[in-house]
This record gives structure tokens, C-alpha cells and sequence, in this order.
């Protein structure tokens, strides 16, 4: 088996068929061609993947960020809505978060010298003005889509959730939100209220289920890919 560099790009030449174009969980790019395969023909499919090769390492690369034990350190990136925000961990006479939307985005958190490298106890209070947050945002969003639904829940907790967005009790009207939504756009927490709320019409996702749902967010699918395939609803 040889190698041969093609764009930059390591291909082996192996007895194959076809050309073969992997990308590995540790964003190894693994490509493999015939061996007397032309090296133009090579160049140009992999012309044509390059597209698809950086969005396949984007997600790799936002997958291994925040699978990532934080620090609560300053520098540190956070995110709030979709958008991205640089940590910045200050001394103080009280304990506080506070964002800051200027020319950069910054979450300002302010411990007691005491906490200032205590990573445990920075991650308490963040975590409870994530919580804060996602009552406040949250509710509105779910009063406005009840409302555009003409739908009712009797209960509504917001939690973290183990490999969920949401879930929705059609018989008890109860629907639950995993706060770790706050972290996503505006768009990808109404999508997955949407997704909730139908459920007490439609219990299983079924075609009426999608039908139902693409007729007040004709682009959902988009929210489902942002929300990433792993979580369900
Ligand atoms: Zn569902």
C-alpha cells in the first residue's frame, strides 16, 4: 500500500473499488482510492467534499467543546442563546453573572475571593442564572406557542434532562424542558416547545405528528439538525 498526498490531504492507494472518504469521531480524515485510479480524478472528488469535509469537522470540533469539563476560568467560551461568550472571572463583594453584549460578548461573573478557584462552586452560580434564564425565557416562549396552538399544559418543569431536549406527558398535559436549552437559539428552544406542545395532539411522531408541526415552522428540520441527532424529544 502506498500514499500519496492530494490537496494536502493523505490518500491510500489500496485494492478498492471506489473511492472511500471517512472522517473519524478524533477528526482523523481517512481517504482511500484504487490503486491505478488517475490522481486528477482523485483531486476532483475531493474538490467536490470539501463542503461537506468542513462541516463535518465543525460539528466534530463543537461536539469535542462541549463534551469538555469547564473550568470557570476567564477565557473560557459559554454559551447563551446561540451565541457565543468569553468568560471573564472577577473578585467581588458578591456573587453575580452579568452579560455584556458590546464589542465582545462577555459573561462577567463575580465571585467572593474565597470561590475565585473554586470550580465547583463558579459552576453553582452559573448554572443557577442559566436556571434563571430559562424560567423567564422559557415560560414566554411556551405562553406564545400555546397560545398560536390554542394549547394548555397543567404542568411545566424546566430540568436538566439526560439526553432529552424535552419531553411532554400527553394524558397529565405535562411538559418538561431540559435547561441546558438555554444555550441554544431562540429558534431551537421554540422548536422544541413546538415539538412538545403537538404531542398533545399527536402522542407518537408520526406522520400527522410532523405534518402538524412543519405547518407552524415550515423550516423545523433545520432546528432538528441544530439540536443535534443524539437528543430526542
Ligand atoms: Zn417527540
Amino acid at each position: 500500500m502506498k500514499t500519496e498526498k492530494i490537496l494536502g490531504y493523505e490518500v491510500h492507494r489500496k485494492k478498492v473499488k471506489n473511492i472511500n472518504l471517512r472522517i473519524k469521531e478524533n477528526m482523523e480524515i481517512y481517504i482511500s482510492a484504487p490503486e491505478n485510479l488517475h490522481s486528477d480524478y482523485i483531486k476532483n472528488f475531493l474538490i467536490s467534499k470539501e463542503k461537506w469535509i468542513k462541516n463535518v469537522l465543525k460539528k466534530l470540533e463543537k461536539i469535542k467543546e462541549e463534551r469538555k469539563e469547564k473550568e470557570y476560568i476567564t477565557g473560557e467560551i459559554h454559551n447563551f442563546l446561540g451565541q457565543k461568550y468569553i468568560l471573564t472571572v472577577k473578585n467581588g463583594n458578591f456573587n453575580r453573572v452579568a452579560l455584556k453584549n458590546d464589542k465582545k460578548n462577555e459573561i462577567i461573573l463575580t465571585v467572593y475571593s474565597d470561590i475565585f478557584d473554586n470550580s465547583e462552586e463558579k459552576k453553582k452560580i452559573l448554572e443557577k442564572w442559566y436556571f434563571e434564564n430559562a424560567k423567564k425565557i422559557f415560560l414566554e416562549l411556551l405562553k406564545k406557542w400555546m397560545k398560536i396552538l390554542n394549547e394548555d399544559v397543567k404542568k411545566f418543569l424546566i430540568k436538566p434532562l439526560n439526553k432529552k431536549w424535552g419531553f411532554c406527558n400527553y394524558e397529565k398535559k405535562y411538559v418538561a424542558l431540559n435547561v441546558e436549552l438555554i444555550k441554544r437559539t431562540p429558534f431551537e428552544i421554540e422548536y422544541v416547545i413546538l415539538h412538545e406542545l403537538a404531542h398533545l395532539k399527536y402522542p407518537n411522531h408520526g406522520k400527522g405528528f410532523y405534518n402538524y408541526v412543519e405547518k407552524y415552522m415550515p423550516n423545523y428540520r433545520n432546528a432538528e439538525k441544530m439540536l443535534n441527532a443524539k437528543h430526542h424529544y
